[in-house]
């Protein structure tokens, strides 16, 4: 297997997981003084190519030291209970809400299952494998993870899932930012930089907690964010406006169809023709069906989780 990865600077590889398509999810390499760390993981589908991007940089799975979670949602963590049987070495940091469904994935394969159904767990996500308690470090907010010389920060971030969190650079002033810094993809780049919006998956979607902690994460000032879908952007003040006016945007149209008697799919459809406006107003040129698809990747968990969110607050 030949993976695809990118090396980007300050020794952090960004390598795509091949979810679903290429581009989409990604998992990132952390080196210092010859000791690795990986955030995120992909899917369990994902490990052989996390596996070969170790051979192919001659790394030894000994060195690894850490596998960081953001947070628990399989395209992100999915695949660490597979992972770390490779890697004897390493340890697992994981919001406390998140350690209990590692250790047992349960109720977390049945969650997964009722919003993405079986099929698509099979075939897209393959399986969950429980981790050793005692491989868990609860990530707490604040938290210094030491990788070689280097100091990762944790912090608690709320919006996207409760039990989100980002990881803070010092070395390269960027964050790994999970879903927290919202989804952009490289193909919607323009002169105008990146279009930026947020993924509202259920079930625990908050718009107020989102927003106040991407204000926390401004005072940090981060030239960086380490996006799962998909890769490194420059980040700025614009780049935070853009994302905090979007999730505004998404829970008024959530809000707008409430009342809708087919409320999933008006839902769908209205984000659909939001964010292909937006598109356009960012001077997209790629050619509209491929807008579509790519935005299709996002738009049906989108639209449940703005559902759920709705449920929670009539
Ligand atoms: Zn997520």
């Amino acid at each position: 297997m030949k993976p695809t990865y990118f090396e980007l600077d300050f020794a952090i590889t960004c390598i795509d997981t091949a979810h679903i398509r290429s581009d989409f999810v990604a998992a990132y390499l952390i080196e210092d003084n010859g000791r690795y760390a990986f955030v995120d993981t992909g899917c369990h589908l994902s490990v052989p190519i996390l596996l070969a991007t170790l051979q192919a940089k001659n790394i030894a799975a000994e060195n690894v030291d850490y596998i960081i979670l953001t947070h628990i949602h399989l395209d992100h963590a999915g695949g660490a209970g597979e992972l770390i049987k490779h890697l004897p070495n390493a340890k697992v940091y994981v919001h406390k809400y998140g350690a209990k469904h590692l250790i047992d994935p349960s109720k977390l394969r049945d969650g997964v299952i009722s919003v993405y159904g079986e099929l698509f767990f099979k075939q897209f996500l393959g399986d969950l494998i429980p981790i050793d308690e005692g491989k868990i470090i609860i990530a707490k907010d604040g938290d210094k993870i030491r990788l070689g010389n280097r100091i990762l920060t944790v912090i608690n971030t709320p919006g996207h899932a409760r039990h989100h969190i980002c990881i803070w650079d010092e070395k390269s002033q960027g964050i790994f930012s999970g879903d927290t810094l919202g989804v952009s993809y490289r193909e919607l780049d323009t002169l105008q930089g990146e279009l930026i919006f947020p993924p509202t998956t259920p079930i625990q979607f908050d718009p107020e907690a989102w927003k106040n902690t991407i204000k926390k994460l401004q005072k940090l000032e981060p030239k960086y964010a380490y996006l799962t879908h998909f890769n490194r952007i420059k980040w700025s003040e614009k780049s935070a406006k853009m994302l905090i006016s979007n999730i505004d945007n998404f829970a008024d149209i959530a809000k707008q169809m409430q009342n809708q008697p087919k409320r999933h799919k008006a839902i769908k459809e209205a984000l659909l023709e939001y964010l292909l406006k937006i598109a356009k107003a960012h001077g997209v040129s790629t050619d509209k069906t491929k807008q579509i698809k790519i935005f299709k990747g996002d738009l049906e968990i989108c639209a449940q989780g703005l559902g759920v969110w709705l449920d929670n607050n009539s």
